[in-house]
């Protein structure tokens, strides 16, 4: 058995794992971002409610919104749980519990949970979007996270895709991100409808068949699909998973990204890599920081 713990900035999630099976769940506010003392009992709050009355509890493996230097297993510099920032967490959830700790960010969790368990089930080779208020990746092979030398690998959110483009909350100009976050959805419904509206209006609008929320999501779909083209170049995957909350318009946004991809690639041999929706839901981070 395992614990895995998701901490984001709004809610602390947790399951207990066995067999690849969830047995205990839980799900509470995050309260404090800022204030350590109270964010690591929050997270301890998670872990004994899972492991009360549990034994053999081999593994707790935590997820976190933000950087990881995964190496060193530090907590670098969360821009949402900043009371977490330069924190050994998982050293100190050791000292606490008495049971191996492991930290990864939790987009690598939530990819290494699709690819185990989720949509990417039985896939060698997968790499995972999450859009939301960012772009987050991972990138799984033979069932272990890619990290590269700090820890970082898989940051497909800031690749460039236009040199020129949009500026992006990194200081870049050109992200993947800048288009296809929730902001970046927002924007290119701006530029195309004229008027202020959250990604959820413009997917009602494209369910309904509005032509120019149609082309909106055409446009995003088109510049996702030009950031995997790039990653699909690089590192030929089995199947690309694409989550997190602004995943929801799904096939408005997955078909032309699709598209775009297919145009893109240079080999033939990987012009159908498969593209799908994340399968796990709200609790796939803290599944997959119960398989780190
Ligand atoms: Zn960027």
């Amino acid at each position: 058995m395992t614990i895995g713990i998701d901490v984001g900035g709004t809610n602390i999630k947790g399951v207990l794992l066995k067999n690849n099976k969830i047995i205990k769940k839980i799900r509470i506010k995050t309260k404090s971002k800022s204030n350590k003392n109270l964010l690591t009992a929050r997270i301890f709050e998670c872990i004994e409610y899972l492991r009360q009355s549990k034994k053999g509890i081999k593994k707790i493996g935590i997820g976190i919104a933000g950087p990881v230097d995964f190496k060193n297993q530090r907590i670098l510099n969360p821009p949402n749980l900043p009371g977490l920032k330069n924190i050994y967490l998982g050293k100190i959830i050791e000292k606490k519990f008495k049971i191996k700790t492991v930290i990864d960010n939790d987009v690598h969790c939530l990819v290494l949970a699709e690819a185990i368990m989720g949509a990417a089930r039985g896939k060698k080779s997968v790499v995972g979007l999450a859009l939301g208020t960012g772009v987050g990746g991972g990138i799984v092979i033979d069932g272990k996270i890619m990290h590269g030398r700090g820890g970082t690998a898989g940051e497909m959110g800031h690749i460039t895709i236009r040199g020129d483009g949009r500026k992006c909350r990194c200081g870049s100009r050109g992200c993947l991100e800048a288009y296809v976050c929730e902001k970046g959805q927002e924007k290119t419904a701006e530029e195309i409808l004229g008027r202020k509206m959250s990604s959820i209006t413009l997917q009602r609008l494209a369910e309904k068949g509005n032509k120019k929320a149609l082309k909106a999501w055409n446009v995003i779909g088109d510049n996702l699909g030009i950031g995997l083209a790039n990653i699909v170049d690089t590192l030929n995957p089995e199947i690309i998973v694409i989550g997190g909350g602004l995943a929801w318009a799904g096939e408005l946004l997955l078909k032309p990204a699709r598209e775009a991809m297919k145009k893109n690639i240079l080999s033939s041999l990987a012009k159908n890599t498969k593209v799908v929706r994340a399968k796990l839901g709200k609790f796939s981070g803290a599944i997959g920081a119960a398989l780190l």
